[in-house]
């Protein structure tokens, strides 16, 4: 059968996801990944019935690096019998300035988005090896790449731009955002189940390793609380969200830490893993009594109702709260605590709704509806993808 390949590709792991082509349908076929990459390298993947298709571990030393990982996944992949791959669709974490949608990928495309890797460093080079590799190996095959960023180009100007001189704008020193798929994702999902709050003023939180939240006019984002890098905004398992940058020129210069040793810290050790000393995992934080655990959750919760504030602002009210991700699709109890925090806006829990992870989980009396939807990040990349090999030139 006619197939789509989605590829995920990350620092440490390597998730992939088949999908069958049924006229302009979908069906998820396979869900993979490799993840340990360099570490304990395992490779794992379930059909769509949850049924087990491998489970192998690998020396550390066999999948080193993401480029051993494709070609262990590949050579998996190859294996297997009955789909004709017609195309692959790759997350992108960043399409610069430029890219406002997906795009087939050929080798201007490719130095482009290279160009971008300087924005994206942890990122960027891990999303563009599987593509180099499978325009090598299947050159025939077309590549899509569905960019974090590309939903929120349409944001405004004067939205877009941070305080400084205007050459740094034009040097893409912008607010970019991120998250993009899974809003996309999210705001087409909200015109199914809720038509009609989908067209009205709506702020996601999508609360996972990584969080933020964007708030989304008519289904279109008009503003995120991410902006150049994936650092900004709400505090995150292991990032700080929003910070005085003052305290990155302290650290610089009166603490005398390098450039490396603060990114390390910003990306590695702040968030809920730095204030709790604890863990990145809200679930750890859940099960614990210690007070530094209960003050990163506090932290957490209270970021994002300030937050919600401030995109409740740039969308001159609110008709919907949706929450996503991890633990916004799965912890009752942090979005009873954020929920409670946007009484001032009338938001009234249902508490059964909420315990029961119900997509509707406000009171009819509530004064915006309030929403649990699961993202899916890898059904829009396979929808873009599958858009754009039937009609390349629309
Ligand atoms: P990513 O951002 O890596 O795609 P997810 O959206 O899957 O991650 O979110 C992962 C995070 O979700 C975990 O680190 C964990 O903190 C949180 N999470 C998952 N399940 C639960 C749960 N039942 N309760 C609270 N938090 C959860």
């Amino acid at each position: 059968m006619d197939a789509i390949l989605v590829i995920n590709a990350g620092s440490s792991s390597l998730k992939f996801q088949v999908f069958s082509i049924a006229g302009m349908g979908l069906e998820r076929e396979i869900r993979g990944k490799i993840d340990g990459i360099g570490t304990r390298p395992r490779l794992q993947a379930t059909a769509a019935d949850g049924t087990q298709l491998i489970e192998r571990a690998f020396d550390r030393a066999a999948v080193r690096d993401l480029p051993t990982a494709i070609a262990e996944a590949r050579s998996w992949l190859l294996a297997l019998e009955g789909f004709k791959l017609c195309a692959v669709g790759h997350r992108v974490v960043h399409g610069g300035p430029d890219y406002v949608r997906p795009v087939l990928i050929d080798a201007g495309v490719l130095d482009r988005l290279a160009s971008y890797q300087d924005l994206a460093p942890l990122h960027q080079p891990n999303n563009l090896a599987p593509i180099r590799l499978a325009m090598e190996i299947n050159p025939d095959v077309p590549q899509v790449a569905c960019f974090d960023t590309a939903f929120h180009r349409g944001h405004a100007e004067h939205t877009d731009c941070y305080a400084l001189p205007r050459h740094f704008y034009d040097q893409g020193i912008r607010r970019y955002g991120f998250h993009g798929l899974s809003y996309e994702f999210v705001a087409e999902r909200l015109r199914e189940v809720a038509t009609k709050v989908a067209r009205g003023r709506i702020i996601v939180a999508h609360l996972g390793s990584g969080a933020s939240m964007c708030a989304l006019r008519d289904g279109r984002s008009i503003e995120s609380t991410m902006g150049f890098t994936a650092l900004d905004g709400l505090p995150m398992g292991t990032r700080p969200g929003q910070l005085d940058p003052g305290v990155i020129l302290y650290l610089i210069i009166h603490k005398g830490m390098s450039a490396q040793a603060v990114s390390d810290l910003l990306y590695h050790d702040a968030g809920l893993k730095g204030l709790s000393g604890l863990s990145n995992d809200m679930r750890d934080l859940l099960a614990s009594d210690d007070p530094h655990a209960q003050l990163a959750m506090s932290h957490f919760v209270y970021r994002c109702v300030l937050n919600a504030g401030m995109l409740a602002a740039a969308l001159g009210g609110v008709d919907a709260f949706v929450f996503t991700a991890g633990v916004g699709e799965n912890s009752a109890r942090i979005r009873a605590r954020i929920v409670e925090g946007l009484a001032w806006v009338g938001a009234e829990l249902d508490p059964a709704a909420n315990e029961a992870g119900a997509m509707l989980i406000s009171t009819a009396a509530s004064r915006i509806a309030l929403h649990v939807i699961p993202t899916d990040e890898e059904l829009m990349i396979a929808r873009h993808t599958l858009a754009l090999i039937s009609a390349p030139n629309a």
